[in-house]
Protein backbone atom coordinates (compact mmCIF):
# COMPACT_ATOMS: atom_id res chain seq x y z
CA UNK A 1 0.00 0.00 0.00
CA UNK A 2 1.29 3.62 -0.78
CA UNK A 3 0.98 6.61 1.32
CA UNK A 4 -2.21 8.06 -0.48
CA UNK A 5 -3.86 4.57 -0.06
CA UNK A 6 -3.86 4.76 3.62
CA UNK A 7 -7.09 6.05 5.13
CA UNK A 8 -6.79 9.59 4.85
CA UNK A 9 -8.15 12.81 7.07
CA UNK A 10 -9.39 15.02 5.24
CA UNK A 11 -10.80 18.40 6.34
CA UNK A 12 -12.63 21.55 5.28
CA UNK A 13 -11.94 24.78 7.34
CA UNK A 14 -13.92 27.57 6.27
CA UNK A 15 -14.41 30.84 8.27
CA UNK A 16 -17.98 31.69 8.74
CA UNK A 17 -17.81 34.79 6.57
CA UNK A 18 -20.83 34.16 4.44
CA UNK A 19 -22.16 31.72 1.75
CA UNK A 20 -21.00 28.62 0.39
CA UNK A 21 -19.26 29.48 -2.91
CA UNK A 22 -19.87 26.61 -5.46
CA UNK A 23 -15.91 26.29 -5.69
CA UNK A 24 -16.15 25.84 -2.27
CA UNK A 25 -18.85 22.70 -2.71
CA UNK A 26 -16.28 21.84 -5.16
CA UNK A 27 -13.43 21.28 -2.24
CA UNK A 28 -15.83 19.94 0.16
CA UNK A 29 -16.75 17.24 -2.64
CA UNK A 30 -13.01 16.06 -3.26
CA UNK A 31 -12.16 16.27 0.36
CA UNK A 32 -15.47 14.64 1.21
CA UNK A 33 -14.60 11.59 -1.75
CA UNK A 34 -11.13 11.31 -0.78
CA UNK A 35 -12.10 10.20 2.67
CA UNK A 36 -14.79 8.25 1.60
CA UNK A 37 -12.30 6.22 -1.12
CA UNK A 38 -9.67 5.44 1.88
CA UNK A 39 -12.41 4.51 3.73
CA UNK A 40 -11.35 7.30 6.42
CA UNK A 41 -12.30 10.43 7.65
CA UNK A 42 -13.65 13.89 6.66
CA UNK A 43 -14.12 16.54 9.27
CA UNK A 44 -15.22 19.47 9.22
CA UNK A 45 -13.78 22.34 11.26
CA UNK A 46 -15.18 26.02 11.46
CA UNK A 47 -12.06 28.61 11.60
CA UNK A 48 -13.74 31.80 13.46
CA UNK A 49 -10.81 33.64 14.89
CA UNK A 50 -11.46 36.25 12.43
CA UNK A 51 -13.73 38.52 14.97
CA UNK A 52 -14.04 41.21 12.12
CA UNK A 53 -14.89 39.14 9.07
CA UNK A 54 -17.14 36.90 11.40
CA UNK A 55 -20.86 36.52 10.00
CA UNK A 56 -23.96 35.79 12.39
CA UNK A 57 -25.57 33.06 11.14
CA UNK A 58 -23.05 31.91 8.40
CA UNK A 59 -21.73 29.18 10.22
CA UNK A 60 -25.39 27.88 10.31
CA UNK A 61 -25.83 28.25 6.11
CA UNK A 62 -22.90 26.27 5.55
CA UNK A 63 -23.55 23.45 7.71
CA UNK A 64 -26.60 22.87 6.00
CA UNK A 65 -25.38 23.93 2.50
CA UNK A 66 -23.11 20.56 3.02
CA UNK A 67 -26.21 18.88 4.51
CA UNK A 68 -28.54 19.94 1.38
CA UNK A 69 -25.41 18.06 -0.51
CA UNK A 70 -26.39 15.02 0.87
CA UNK A 71 -22.69 14.56 2.68
CA UNK A 72 -22.23 14.57 5.91
CA UNK A 73 -18.88 15.02 7.99
CA UNK A 74 -17.51 12.56 10.51
CA UNK A 75 -16.39 14.38 12.72
CA UNK A 76 -16.86 18.11 13.61
CA UNK A 77 -19.32 20.42 15.23
CA UNK A 78 -22.78 18.63 15.99
CA UNK A 79 -21.47 15.41 15.82
CA UNK A 80 -18.39 16.06 17.83
CA UNK A 81 -15.06 13.06 17.56
CA UNK A 82 -12.05 12.35 19.31
CA UNK A 83 -10.56 15.80 18.89
CA UNK A 84 -13.21 17.97 19.71
CA UNK A 85 -14.19 21.12 20.14
CA UNK A 86 -14.46 21.69 15.87
CA UNK A 87 -14.00 25.57 16.34
CA UNK A 88 -11.27 27.12 16.59
CA UNK A 89 -13.01 29.84 19.03
CA UNK A 90 -13.41 27.44 21.19
CA UNK A 91 -9.16 26.13 21.36
CA UNK A 92 -7.49 28.91 22.30
CA UNK A 93 -5.48 27.55 25.29
CA UNK A 94 -4.48 25.14 22.83
CA UNK A 95 -2.64 27.57 20.53
CA UNK A 96 -1.32 29.72 23.10
CA UNK A 97 0.34 26.17 24.80
CA UNK A 98 1.58 25.70 21.19
CA UNK A 99 2.56 29.69 20.63
CA UNK A 100 4.56 29.26 23.96
CA UNK A 101 6.86 26.77 23.03
CA UNK A 102 7.82 28.21 19.73
CA UNK A 103 8.03 31.52 21.66
CA UNK A 104 10.88 29.68 24.13
CA UNK A 105 12.71 28.28 20.80
CA UNK A 106 12.84 31.48 18.98
CA UNK A 107 10.62 30.65 16.15
CA UNK A 108 7.86 33.31 17.06
CA UNK A 109 8.76 36.66 19.29
CA UNK A 110 6.48 39.35 20.66
CA UNK A 111 6.26 42.65 18.66
CA UNK A 112 4.41 45.52 20.36
CA UNK A 113 4.65 48.28 17.41
CA UNK A 114 1.56 49.95 17.16
CA UNK A 115 -1.01 50.10 14.34
CA UNK A 116 0.23 53.77 13.73
CA UNK A 117 4.18 53.02 13.47
CA UNK A 118 2.95 49.44 11.08
CA UNK A 119 1.21 52.12 9.01
CA UNK A 120 4.44 54.30 8.78
CA UNK A 121 6.53 51.40 8.14
CA UNK A 122 4.52 50.41 4.67
CA UNK A 123 4.51 54.13 3.74
CA UNK A 124 8.00 54.68 4.03
CA UNK A 125 8.56 51.48 2.45
CA UNK A 126 6.22 52.50 -0.83
CA UNK A 127 8.04 55.21 -1.01
CA UNK A 128 11.18 53.75 -1.80
CA UNK A 129 9.07 51.76 -4.18
CA UNK A 130 9.37 48.43 -1.51
CA UNK A 131 7.19 45.77 -1.00
CA UNK A 132 5.34 46.40 2.24
CA UNK A 133 5.72 43.85 5.19
CA UNK A 134 6.50 44.65 8.89
CA UNK A 135 10.41 45.75 9.28
CA UNK A 136 11.40 43.02 12.16
CA UNK A 137 11.68 46.43 14.18
CA UNK A 138 10.83 43.88 18.05
CA UNK A 139 12.70 41.47 16.47
CA UNK A 140 15.92 43.19 16.51
CA UNK A 141 15.17 44.69 20.18
CA UNK A 142 17.81 44.32 22.76
CA UNK A 143 17.36 42.46 25.91
CA UNK A 144 16.27 45.06 27.78
CA UNK A 145 14.31 47.15 25.67
CA UNK A 146 12.52 43.68 25.50
CA UNK A 147 12.26 43.30 29.43
CA UNK A 148 10.91 46.80 29.76
CA UNK A 149 8.40 46.17 27.06
CA UNK A 150 7.21 42.74 28.50
CA UNK A 151 7.70 44.66 32.19
CA UNK A 152 5.17 47.90 30.83
CA UNK A 153 2.00 45.73 29.97
CA UNK A 154 1.50 47.14 26.86
CA UNK A 155 -0.34 44.67 23.95
CA UNK A 156 1.33 42.88 22.11
CA UNK A 157 1.38 40.55 18.80
CA UNK A 158 3.46 37.35 18.40
CA UNK A 159 4.98 37.01 15.06
CA UNK A 160 6.71 34.52 13.60
CA UNK A 161 10.64 34.66 13.49
CA UNK A 162 10.95 33.50 9.21
CA UNK A 163 14.48 32.18 8.40
CA UNK A 164 16.01 35.51 6.85
CA UNK A 165 18.15 33.05 4.58
CA UNK A 166 17.70 29.54 2.65
CA UNK A 167 14.74 28.26 0.64
CA UNK A 168 11.28 26.63 1.94
CA UNK A 169 9.44 24.05 -0.19
CA UNK A 170 6.13 23.04 -0.28
CA UNK A 171 5.78 19.67 -1.82
CA UNK A 172 2.11 20.11 -3.37
CA UNK A 173 1.03 16.61 -4.95
CA UNK A 174 -0.65 18.12 -7.96
CA UNK A 175 2.12 20.96 -8.59
CA UNK A 176 5.40 19.14 -7.24
CA UNK A 177 7.97 20.79 -5.48
CA UNK A 178 7.56 24.72 -5.13
CA UNK A 179 10.46 26.80 -3.98
CA UNK A 180 10.32 29.82 -1.62
CA UNK A 181 12.97 31.84 -0.88
CA UNK A 182 12.75 32.86 2.58
CA UNK A 183 14.37 36.67 2.10
CA UNK A 184 10.62 37.84 0.58
CA UNK A 185 8.68 36.33 3.32
CA UNK A 186 7.06 38.11 5.88
CA UNK A 187 7.13 37.52 9.71
CA UNK A 188 3.14 37.60 9.81
CA UNK A 189 1.43 37.80 12.75
CA UNK A 190 0.42 34.15 14.33
CA UNK A 191 -1.47 35.39 17.93
CA UNK A 192 -2.93 38.52 17.68
CA UNK A 193 -3.30 41.27 20.47
CA UNK A 194 -7.03 39.61 21.45
CA UNK A 195 -5.48 36.34 21.97
CA UNK A 196 -6.89 35.12 18.95
CA UNK A 197 -4.56 33.22 16.55
CA UNK A 198 -4.29 34.07 13.17
CA UNK A 199 -5.75 31.39 10.63
CA UNK A 200 -1.87 30.37 9.45
CA UNK A 201 -0.99 29.73 13.22
CA UNK A 202 -4.56 28.27 14.22
CA UNK A 203 -4.70 25.70 10.49
CA UNK A 204 -1.63 24.33 11.22
CA UNK A 205 -1.82 23.79 14.99
CA UNK A 206 -5.12 22.10 14.52
CA UNK A 207 -4.06 20.08 11.15
CA UNK A 208 -1.26 18.10 13.52
CA UNK A 209 -3.86 17.97 15.93
CA UNK A 210 -6.52 16.36 14.06
CA UNK A 211 -4.25 14.22 12.72
CA UNK A 212 -4.94 15.48 9.14
CA UNK A 213 -3.41 13.67 6.21
CA UNK A 214 -4.44 15.85 3.55
CA UNK A 215 -4.67 19.18 3.81
CA UNK A 216 -6.76 19.87 0.29
CA UNK A 217 -7.40 23.42 -0.28
CA UNK A 218 -7.98 26.27 -2.62
CA UNK A 219 -4.86 27.09 -4.39
CA UNK A 220 -5.33 31.12 -3.51
CA UNK A 221 -3.37 29.56 -0.32
CA UNK A 222 -0.24 28.12 -2.24
CA UNK A 223 1.53 31.84 -1.64
CA UNK A 224 1.08 31.58 2.69
CA UNK A 225 2.03 27.80 2.28
CA UNK A 226 5.58 28.10 3.11
CA UNK A 227 4.67 29.71 6.57
CA UNK A 228 2.57 26.59 7.41
CA UNK A 229 5.60 24.71 6.25
CA UNK A 230 8.13 26.63 8.64
CA UNK A 231 6.02 25.95 11.33
CA UNK A 232 5.81 22.27 10.90
CA UNK A 233 9.16 22.65 10.73
CA UNK A 234 9.94 24.60 13.80
CA UNK A 235 7.61 22.20 15.75
CA UNK A 236 9.29 18.90 14.24
CA UNK A 237 5.61 17.39 12.72
CA UNK A 238 5.20 16.15 10.17
CA UNK A 239 3.56 17.59 7.16
CA UNK A 240 0.09 16.68 5.70
CA UNK A 241 0.39 16.25 2.12
CA UNK A 242 -0.51 19.40 0.35
CA UNK A 243 -3.30 18.76 -2.06
CA UNK A 244 -3.71 22.60 -3.19
CA UNK A 245 -6.88 22.56 -6.13
CA UNK A 246 -7.68 23.72 -9.10
CA UNK A 247 -9.71 26.92 -9.58
CA UNK A 248 -13.57 26.76 -10.29
CA UNK A 249 -13.77 29.42 -13.55
CA UNK A 250 -16.35 31.07 -15.55
CA UNK A 251 -17.44 30.92 -19.07
CA UNK A 252 -14.50 33.31 -19.83
CA UNK A 253 -11.92 31.27 -18.31
CA UNK A 254 -11.47 33.81 -15.32
CA UNK A 255 -12.13 32.69 -11.48
CA UNK A 256 -15.69 32.68 -11.43
CA UNK A 257 -17.46 35.17 -9.44
CA UNK A 258 -20.73 37.15 -8.86
CA UNK A 259 -20.20 38.61 -12.50
CA UNK A 260 -20.60 35.16 -13.99
CA UNK A 261 -24.26 34.75 -12.21
CA UNK A 262 -25.22 32.90 -9.36
CA UNK A 263 -22.65 31.59 -7.15
CA UNK A 264 -23.29 30.25 -3.82
CA UNK A 265 -24.42 26.41 -3.91
CA UNK A 266 -27.90 27.47 -2.37
CA UNK A 267 -28.90 29.19 -5.16
CA UNK A 268 -28.17 26.29 -7.71
CA UNK A 269 -30.33 24.01 -4.75
CA UNK A 270 -33.01 26.23 -4.50
CA UNK A 271 -33.31 26.41 -8.61
CA UNK A 272 -33.75 22.74 -8.21
CA UNK A 273 -30.84 21.27 -9.29
CA UNK A 274 -30.79 17.81 -7.79
CA UNK A 275 -27.62 16.91 -5.16
CA UNK A 276 -26.54 13.90 -7.11
CA UNK A 277 -26.70 16.29 -10.24
CA UNK A 278 -24.36 18.59 -8.68
CA UNK A 279 -22.04 16.03 -6.57
CA UNK A 280 -21.32 14.51 -10.42
CA UNK A 281 -20.95 18.11 -12.58
CA UNK A 282 -18.95 19.13 -9.25
CA UNK A 283 -16.38 16.33 -9.29
CA UNK A 284 -16.05 17.02 -12.91
CA UNK A 285 -14.54 20.49 -12.64
CA UNK A 286 -10.75 19.73 -12.24
CA UNK A 287 -10.80 16.21 -11.93
CA UNK A 288 -11.72 13.26 -14.29
CA UNK A 289 -11.82 9.42 -14.27
CA UNK A 290 -11.35 9.19 -17.68
CA UNK A 291 -11.62 11.14 -21.51
CA UNK A 292 -15.30 9.81 -21.55
CA UNK A 293 -17.16 8.83 -18.60
CA UNK A 294 -19.49 11.65 -17.41
CA UNK A 295 -22.43 10.05 -15.86
CA UNK A 296 -21.12 8.94 -12.46
CA UNK A 297 -22.86 7.57 -9.12
CA UNK A 298 -22.44 8.72 -5.62
CA UNK A 299 -20.83 5.07 -5.23
CA UNK A 300 -19.02 4.87 -8.47
CA UNK A 301 -17.63 8.43 -7.55
CA UNK A 302 -15.85 7.22 -4.82
CA UNK A 303 -14.32 4.32 -5.56
CA UNK A 304 -12.86 6.41 -9.25
CA UNK A 305 -11.79 9.10 -7.02
CA UNK A 306 -7.82 9.42 -6.68
CA UNK A 307 -6.19 12.51 -6.69
CA UNK A 308 -3.37 11.65 -9.19
CA UNK A 309 -6.28 12.87 -11.71
CA UNK A 310 -6.63 16.27 -10.01
CA UNK A 311 -5.99 19.02 -13.19
CA UNK A 312 -3.13 21.71 -12.03
CA UNK A 313 -5.31 23.94 -13.78
CA UNK A 314 -8.67 25.59 -13.58
CA UNK A 315 -11.87 24.00 -14.93
CA UNK A 316 -14.80 25.93 -16.00
CA UNK A 317 -18.51 25.81 -14.51
CA UNK A 318 -20.26 24.92 -17.98
CA UNK A 319 -24.34 25.83 -17.01
CA UNK A 320 -25.22 24.39 -20.22
CA UNK A 321 -23.59 20.74 -19.05
CA UNK A 322 -25.17 20.92 -15.59
CA UNK A 323 -28.41 21.60 -17.27
CA UNK A 324 -28.12 18.15 -19.23
CA UNK A 325 -26.89 16.53 -16.44
CA UNK A 326 -29.87 17.74 -14.28
CA UNK A 327 -32.17 16.50 -16.46
CA UNK A 328 -30.49 13.08 -17.14
CA UNK A 329 -30.73 12.89 -13.10
CA UNK A 330 -34.18 14.04 -12.76
CA UNK A 331 -35.16 11.51 -15.89
CA UNK A 332 -33.71 8.67 -13.58
CA UNK A 333 -36.13 9.58 -10.93
CA UNK A 334 -38.94 7.46 -10.30
CA UNK A 335 -42.53 8.95 -10.38
CA UNK A 336 -42.80 8.98 -6.46
CA UNK A 337 -39.59 10.18 -5.79
CA UNK A 338 -39.74 12.87 -8.02
CA UNK A 339 -43.01 13.78 -7.22
CA UNK A 340 -41.62 14.12 -3.52
CA UNK A 341 -38.94 16.85 -4.71
CA UNK A 342 -41.47 18.90 -6.48
CA UNK A 343 -44.22 19.15 -3.99
CA UNK A 344 -41.93 22.07 -1.97
CA UNK A 345 -41.95 24.06 -5.67
CA UNK A 346 -45.43 23.67 -6.12
CA UNK A 347 -46.19 24.14 -2.71
CA UNK A 348 -44.56 27.70 -2.74
CA UNK A 349 -46.68 28.52 -5.92
CA UNK A 350 -49.40 27.47 -4.12
CA UNK A 351 -50.78 24.54 -6.64
CA UNK A 352 -50.43 22.43 -3.20
CA UNK A 353 -50.93 23.12 0.16
CA UNK A 354 -47.86 23.72 2.59
CA UNK A 355 -48.41 19.79 3.73
CA UNK A 356 -49.77 18.62 0.54
CA UNK A 357 -53.11 15.89 1.47
CA UNK A 358 -52.93 12.49 0.08
CA UNK A 359 -55.17 13.57 -2.86
CA UNK A 360 -52.98 16.53 -3.81
CA UNK A 361 -49.90 14.09 -3.96
CA UNK A 362 -51.77 11.32 -5.66
CA UNK A 363 -52.65 14.07 -8.55
CA UNK A 364 -49.36 15.30 -8.59
CA UNK A 365 -48.07 11.95 -9.05
CA UNK A 366 -50.66 11.47 -11.94
CA UNK A 367 -48.78 14.59 -13.58
CA UNK A 368 -45.50 14.21 -12.78
CA UNK A 369 -45.04 11.83 -15.74
CA UNK A 370 -46.30 14.82 -18.15
CA UNK A 371 -43.32 17.13 -17.57
CA UNK A 372 -40.61 14.55 -16.22
CA UNK A 373 -39.26 14.20 -19.37
CA UNK A 374 -39.20 18.18 -20.52
CA UNK A 375 -37.86 19.74 -17.08
CA UNK A 376 -34.23 21.22 -16.83
CA UNK A 377 -34.67 22.09 -12.79
CA UNK A 378 -37.33 21.33 -10.67
CA UNK A 379 -38.05 25.14 -9.89
CA UNK A 380 -40.08 25.01 -13.11
CA UNK A 381 -42.62 22.75 -12.48
CA UNK A 382 -45.14 25.03 -11.28
CA UNK A 383 -45.63 26.51 -14.34
CA UNK A 384 -45.46 24.15 -16.32
CA UNK A 385 -47.95 22.37 -14.30
CA UNK A 386 -50.15 25.26 -13.39
CA UNK A 387 -51.13 25.29 -17.21
CA UNK A 388 -53.07 21.58 -16.08
CA UNK A 389 -53.85 23.13 -12.70
CA UNK A 390 -55.45 25.84 -13.52
CA UNK A 391 -58.10 26.34 -16.53
CA UNK A 392 -57.04 29.12 -18.46
CA UNK A 393 -59.16 32.84 -17.41
CA UNK A 394 -59.08 34.00 -20.93
CA UNK A 395 -57.87 33.35 -24.58
CA UNK A 396 -55.43 35.30 -26.81
CA UNK A 397 -57.26 34.50 -30.07
CA UNK A 398 -53.45 35.61 -31.65
CA UNK A 399 -52.40 32.28 -30.36
CA UNK A 400 -55.99 30.18 -30.43
CA UNK A 401 -56.76 30.99 -34.10
CA UNK A 402 -54.40 28.86 -36.56
CA UNK A 403 -52.64 31.03 -39.37
CA UNK A 404 -54.73 29.55 -42.08
CA UNK A 405 -57.62 29.67 -40.13
CA UNK A 406 -59.80 32.48 -38.62
CA UNK A 407 -62.01 33.07 -35.78
CA UNK A 408 -65.04 30.87 -37.10
CA UNK A 409 -63.32 27.90 -38.94
CA UNK A 410 -61.39 27.83 -35.46
CA UNK A 411 -64.79 28.03 -33.89
CA UNK A 412 -66.67 24.79 -36.15
CA UNK A 413 -62.49 22.85 -35.64
CA UNK A 414 -62.82 23.06 -31.93
CA UNK A 415 -66.91 22.60 -32.25
CA UNK A 416 -65.64 19.14 -34.34
CA UNK A 417 -63.16 18.11 -31.79
CA UNK A 418 -65.32 18.76 -29.03
CA UNK A 419 -68.15 16.21 -30.06
CA UNK A 420 -65.74 13.91 -31.09
CA UNK A 421 -64.05 13.72 -27.54
CA UNK A 422 -67.30 13.37 -25.95
CA UNK A 423 -68.40 10.11 -28.23
CA UNK A 424 -65.14 8.56 -27.56
CA UNK A 425 -65.35 5.07 -25.71
CA UNK A 426 -62.68 5.68 -23.59
CA UNK A 427 -60.14 8.31 -22.15
CA UNK A 428 -56.98 6.84 -23.31
CA UNK A 429 -54.33 8.94 -24.29
CA UNK A 430 -53.89 6.56 -27.64
CA UNK A 431 -57.61 6.63 -28.02
CA UNK A 432 -57.73 10.27 -27.66
CA UNK A 433 -54.74 10.67 -30.15
CA UNK A 434 -56.14 8.79 -32.63
CA UNK A 435 -59.29 10.26 -32.93
CA UNK A 436 -57.77 13.61 -33.21
CA UNK A 437 -55.34 12.57 -35.97
CA UNK A 438 -58.72 11.24 -37.92
CA UNK A 439 -60.74 14.64 -37.07
CA UNK A 440 -58.21 16.17 -38.68
CA UNK A 441 -58.38 14.30 -42.05
CA UNK A 442 -62.07 14.41 -42.01
CA UNK A 443 -61.71 18.22 -41.71
CA UNK A 444 -59.22 18.81 -44.41
CA UNK A 445 -56.99 20.57 -41.48
CA UNK A 446 -53.29 20.72 -41.34
CA UNK A 447 -52.35 18.11 -37.43
CA UNK A 448 -50.18 20.66 -36.62
CA UNK A 449 -53.09 23.62 -36.69
CA UNK A 450 -56.03 21.83 -35.14
CA UNK A 451 -53.25 20.57 -32.50
CA UNK A 452 -52.03 24.04 -31.85
CA UNK A 453 -55.35 25.18 -31.72
CA UNK A 454 -56.67 22.09 -28.99
CA UNK A 455 -53.11 22.86 -27.14
CA UNK A 456 -54.10 26.76 -26.49
CA UNK A 457 -57.86 25.98 -25.56
CA UNK A 458 -56.61 23.24 -23.35
CA UNK A 459 -54.28 24.93 -21.43
CA UNK A 460 -54.07 28.87 -22.50
CA UNK A 461 -50.60 28.33 -23.92
CA UNK A 462 -48.23 26.96 -26.84
CA UNK A 463 -45.86 25.74 -24.95
CA UNK A 464 -47.42 23.10 -22.40
CA UNK A 465 -46.96 19.38 -21.93
CA UNK A 466 -47.40 16.80 -24.20
CA UNK A 467 -51.36 17.41 -25.79
CA UNK A 468 -52.79 13.88 -25.36
CA UNK A 469 -51.33 13.33 -22.34
CA UNK A 470 -52.91 16.98 -20.98
CA UNK A 471 -55.65 16.21 -21.97
CA UNK A 472 -55.55 12.67 -20.07
CA UNK A 473 -54.73 14.07 -17.01
CA UNK A 474 -57.11 16.86 -17.14
CA UNK A 475 -59.62 14.26 -17.91
CA UNK A 476 -62.67 14.44 -19.70
CA UNK A 477 -64.64 17.04 -18.23
CA UNK A 478 -62.41 19.39 -17.51
CA UNK A 479 -60.63 19.65 -21.46
CA UNK A 480 -64.59 19.74 -22.80
CA UNK A 481 -65.14 22.69 -20.78
CA UNK A 482 -61.98 24.10 -21.35
CA UNK A 483 -62.50 24.26 -24.86
CA UNK A 484 -66.06 24.81 -24.88
CA UNK A 485 -65.20 27.89 -22.94
CA UNK A 486 -62.32 28.61 -25.77
CA UNK A 487 -64.95 28.04 -28.40
CA UNK A 488 -67.48 30.54 -26.83
CA UNK A 489 -64.36 33.18 -26.65
CA UNK A 490 -64.74 32.79 -30.46
CA UNK A 491 -68.36 33.37 -30.60
CA UNK A 492 -68.01 36.38 -28.52
CA UNK A 493 -65.43 37.83 -31.36
CA UNK A 494 -67.43 36.62 -33.98
CA UNK A 495 -69.99 38.69 -33.05
CA UNK A 496 -68.19 42.00 -32.65
CA UNK A 497 -67.04 41.39 -35.75
N1 LIG B 1 -10.25 29.05 6.74
C1 LIG B 1 -9.70 28.96 5.44
C2 LIG B 1 -10.74 29.42 4.43
O1 LIG B 1 -11.81 29.81 4.82
C3 LIG B 1 -9.32 27.52 5.19
C4 LIG B 1 -8.19 27.33 4.27
C5 LIG B 1 -7.62 25.92 4.46
O2 LIG B 1 -8.36 24.99 4.12
O3 LIG B 1 -6.50 25.77 4.93
O4 LIG B 1 -10.53 29.41 3.25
Amino acid sequence: MTNTERPARTRFAPSPTGYVHIGSMRTVIFEWLWARHTGGQFVLRIEDTDRNRYVEGAEDQLKESIRRMGLMWDEGPDVGGPFAPYKQSERLDLYHRHADELLAKGHLYKCWCTPERLKQVNEEKQARKEPPGYDRHCRNLSPEERAELEASGKQYVIRLAVPLEGETIVNDLIRGPITFQNALQNDMVMLKSDGFPTYHFAVVVDDHEMQITHAMRADEWIATSPLHVMLYQFFGWEQPVWVHLPNVLGADGKKLSKRHGDTAITDYLDKGYLPEALLNFLALIGWGYDETTEIMTRDELIERFTLDRISPSGGVLNLEKLNKFNGIYIRQLSTAELTERLLPYLADAGLVGAEPSAAERARIEELVPLIQERLVVLSEAPDLLRLVFTAPDSYDHALLIPKKLDASTTQQALHAATAALRELPSWEVAVIEARLRSLTEELGLKVGDLFMALRVAATGSKVSPPLFETMHALGREETLTRLERAIASLGAVGTAA
